[in-house]
């Protein structure tokens, strides 16, 4: 374990229960509302409301969540490779084309009219790209974001099976990926492939496909390629140097591990889940869950109050 409390503010202990949060499905939550997210992950806020317990805990300060098997395949940590596709109930419902949020969000350039992504994770990707205006980092263009079956199958079939996948195992598919350019020369040596290889992870951006991790990912290295996993998880890969696969795999092999992230304290636990299953989670802290699109799903709990 000490090896893993690297520089940043990271702690890694194991043994416990915790959460994440970010967006999407739908799941019971302390006080028996249930939160659907625009994209099949689980949110869940701590209500100030008193809990009303099913009266199924046998401790105190604990509720008891029941996990149905289809959560397994949506959230923000659903790994998408050629191992596993992307499940229908894991396509981000949120999907909006970008050019016509730029009222909202001026200034993003884009490859194309038909350039589509999760509306909540280009809100994440403007705040990014906002952050690095401030850096005088500011040439990015967006060149490609969520593809439905029929794109990803031509794209296959241009590109072979180094640099893409097929439809259904593409992250593209899910709508929560999305192509990074610098209008100025090549994303390996733009400043703004630099920027994003250091400071996306705090917008909850991972560069999912990094040099000398093809044996893990199969993809050869993509200076321009991010998906969004969200906060936690992108600062503790990035600070641990793991692949979305090596991270969840960790997680399933440590069970639940406590971290500090920024100076907040999170549990996130791997919960398998066979049919459904049942965790049982501290009251009164906000929580998220995410499937991992194979056999279970994370649990992240924020354990510091906001
Ligand atoms: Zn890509």
């Amino acid at each position: 374990m000490k090896k893993w409390g690297l520089a940043l503010s990271l702690i890694l202990l194991v043994g416990c229960h915790a959460f994440d949060s970010s967006n999407n499905a739908a799941i019971q939550t302390r006080s028996g509302s249930t939160s659907t997210n625009t994209q099949g992950q689980t949110n869940n806020t701590a209500s100030s409301v008193a809990p009303t317990k099913p009266g199924t805990g046998t401790q105190n300060n604990t509720e008891r969540i029941k996990i149905e098997e289809e959560q397994i395949f949506r959230g923000n940590l659903v790994l998408v490779n050629q191992q596993f596709p992307v499940h229908e109930v894991g396509v981000r419902q949120d999907i909006v084309k970008v050019n016509r949020h730029l009222d909202t969000y001026p200034g993003l350039a884009l490859y194309d009219a038909t350039i589509r992504m999760s509306l909540e994770v280009l809100g994440q990707y403007a705040a990014m790209v906002d952050a690095a205006g401030s850096d005088n980092v500011n040439h990015f263009m967006i060149t490609s974001g969520y593809r439905d079956e029929e794109e990803q199958t031509a794209l296959f079939e241009q590109q072979g099976d180094a640099y893409a996948l097929p439809a259904g195992h593409s992250e593209h598919n899910l709508g929560m990926s999305l192509d990074i350019g610098s209008t100025l020369m090549e994303m390996e040596h733009a400043p703004e492939g630099k920027w994003l290889k250091e400071h996306a992870a705090d917008y909850g951006f991972i560069l999912r496909y990094p040099p000398n991790k093809f044996s893990v990912t199969g993809i050869r290295y993509e200076p321009w390629h991010f998906r969004y996993v969200g906060l936690p998880h992108s600062k503790i890969m990035k600070e641990l140097n793991l692949t979305l696969e090596e991270y969840l795999d960790k997680l399933k092999d440590k069970k639940s591990l406590t971290v500090e992230v920024d100076g907040r304290s999170y549990d996130i636990r791997y919960v398998p889940v066979t049919g459904s299953a049942t965790v049982e989670l501290p009251e009164e802290h906000d929580y998220t869950i995410s499937g991992n699109n194979s056999d279970g799903v994370i649990v992240t709990i924020s354990l510091s109050q906001a």
